[in-house]
């Protein structure tokens, strides 16, 4: 099976517009944009989405929940507003099996989502 394609990215064997990274997470550019700024924060190791998350990696969520609010700050949106969002699953429509945070800004958001 070929490796996922957030893995690569992670590991730099993959290309992506990063913003930040660290030992533990990096932030890039979504290839397709839904919003002016439109970024990913994944873990560097390999977690499907949150809901396989354990105890164990409270810390590494908590992490990617501080990165994405300082990527929105590095990028110019944080002022404005921006919103973040982890789709689960079928019915929220994911389509990468790595954990990723949407950080999105830089226009007014509706709500519901769809
Ligand atoms: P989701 O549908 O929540 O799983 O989101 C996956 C996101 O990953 C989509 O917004 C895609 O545009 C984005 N994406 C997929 N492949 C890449 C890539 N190679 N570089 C950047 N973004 C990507």
């Amino acid at each position: 099976m070929s490796e996922c394609i957030f893995c690569r990215i992670a590991a730099g064997r993959a290309a992506a517009r990063i913003v930040l990274e660290d030992e533990a997470a990096v932030v890039f550019h979504d290839l397709h944009p839904q919003a002016p700024v439109h970024l990913l924060v994944i873990p560097r190791r390999h977690v499907v989405s949150v809901a396989e998350g354990t105890t164990e990696d409270r810390e590494l969520f908590g992490h990617l929940l501080l990165l994405a609010a300082r990527a929105a700050r590095l990028t110019g949106v944080a002022d404005s507003g921006f919103r973040i969002v982890t789709n689960c699953g079928a019915n929220a429509g994911q389509s990468v099996f790595h954990l990723h945070l949407h950080v999105l800004g830089g226009r007014a958001m509706r709500w519901p989502p769809g």
